[in-house]
């Protein structure tokens, strides 16, 4: 087992629509090779994707 976590795993494009991100392009991609996702703190337990998960990599423009 591969324990490098910074190694590349697949080939991922990531879409996002985050268009505040510094590195959103287009409305619709990330920029990054990589980025991190975190869980929400402070947003609940409900189950709800926006409430679970959200981009340790956000960067305000
Ligand atoms: S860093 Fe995260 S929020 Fe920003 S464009 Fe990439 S995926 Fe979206």
């Amino acid at each position: 087992m591969n324990n490098n976590v910074h190694e590349r795993v697949g080939n991922q494009a990531i879409g996002c629509g985050v268009t505040s991100c510094r590195y959103n392009a287009e409305g619709s991609v990330c920029e990054l090779h990589r980025v991190e996702i975190k869980p929400c703190y402070g947003c609940g337990n409900t189950g709800k994707p926006e409430d679970e998960s959200c981009c340790g990599s956000y960067s305000h423009r």
